[in-house]
């Protein structure tokens, strides 16, 4: 498994990869525009191009990986909102697709009370027809969009892996469509993982609704919450309600080993350092011992 962060691409899209390298990450994950401003991405076609080319050849960090913009609802009720969730959605996956990420990962809003059946339609068609109309400006097929499990907070969509199926079985098992696994919001979710045995389960829940090989991505982070208290606050790997062993327990699991794991912890405020890489990297050796022994 190879692990990795969110890192900052403010004063230029390389910059990330150097950040990536001076954390020792083996994979990034960036925003291409700001996570919660509606302004388009503003990058140059030469600098999106310099960083495909750059990711491509890096030595050390394998792939990149893009959030798409916070502000993002498809499921929302308001006609302009919608309007401009699906064409921000569409400007992300461009961009992504531009500097060669390996996934867009998306959190696909919220239904503010009124249940996923509701919106099932509507948060369908946006997927659909911006993965169309990203695939028609880029004359090519889109980057894969991911969809993250969310922690539950007040309608969310996509807080149980039942949610996450429903999306993709109503788009058709859409190709293009994967999954992000974030482990604070799944915690949070009421989610338990904290033995083998539990953490076994909550794969097989995965895997029985959405199937392992959609999952693309992991978000490696610990909770300032307690179980199933349906809000999304990260916290430094060993630092919050989760702990070290729950989550060796879960990333040690041996059909998890081909989704990278990317910190999006707080560190010191700036984000996540090189000691929260060191302090994943032991986790992980930690839960694959486990499971050897
Ligand atoms: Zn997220
Ligand atoms: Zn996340």
């Amino acid at each position: 498994m190879d692990i990795g962060a969110h890192v900052s691409s403010s004063g230029g899209l390389l910059k990330a990869l150097d950040r990536g390298v001076s954390i020792g990450a083996d994979v990034v994950q960036i925003f291409t525009q700001s996570p919660r401003m509606w302004r388009s991405p503003s990058h140059s076609a030469e600098s999106l191009a310099a960083y495909r080319a750059a990711q491509a050849a890096h030595p050390s960090v394998h792939a990149t990986y893009c959030h798409a913009t916070y502000l993002i609802n498809l499921a929302a009720a308001d006609d302009e909102l919608f309007a401009r969730s699906r064409r921000s959605l569409v400007e992300n996956l461009v961009a992504a697709t531009a500097i060669g990420a390996s996934g867009v990962v998306l959190h696909v809003g919220s239904h503010r009370g009124a249940g996923l059946e509701a919106v099932l339609a509507q948060v369908k068609g946006a997927l659909i027809s911006a993965l169309d109309e990203a695939g028609r400006v880029l004359g090519d097929t889109p980057c894969p969009l991911l969809l993250e499990n969310a922690a539950g907070t007040g309608g969310t969509v996509g807080r149980s892996f039942a949610e996450l199926a429903a999306i993709i079985d109503a788009t058709g098992a859409d190709p293009r469509l994967g999954v992000c696994l974030d482990t604070q919001h799944l915690f949070a979710s009421g989610v338990d993982f904290s033995t083998i045995e539990a953490a076994d389960a909550a794969v097989a829940a995965l895997d029985a609704a959405v199937g392992l090989d959609r999952l693309r991505c992991i978000h490696l982070n610990d909770s300032k919450v307690a179980l199933g208290a349906n809000r999304d606050r990260h916290e430094n790997l060993g630092d919050g309600e989760i702990g070290v062993s729950a989550l060796a327990c879960l990333i040690g699991h041996p059909d998890l080993q081909h989704a990278p794991a990317m910190l999006e912890v707080p560190g010191d405020g700036d984000g996540p350092r090189a000691e929260d890489v060191t302090a994943a990297r032991a986790i992980l050796a930690d839960g694959l011992s486990r499971r050897a022994g």
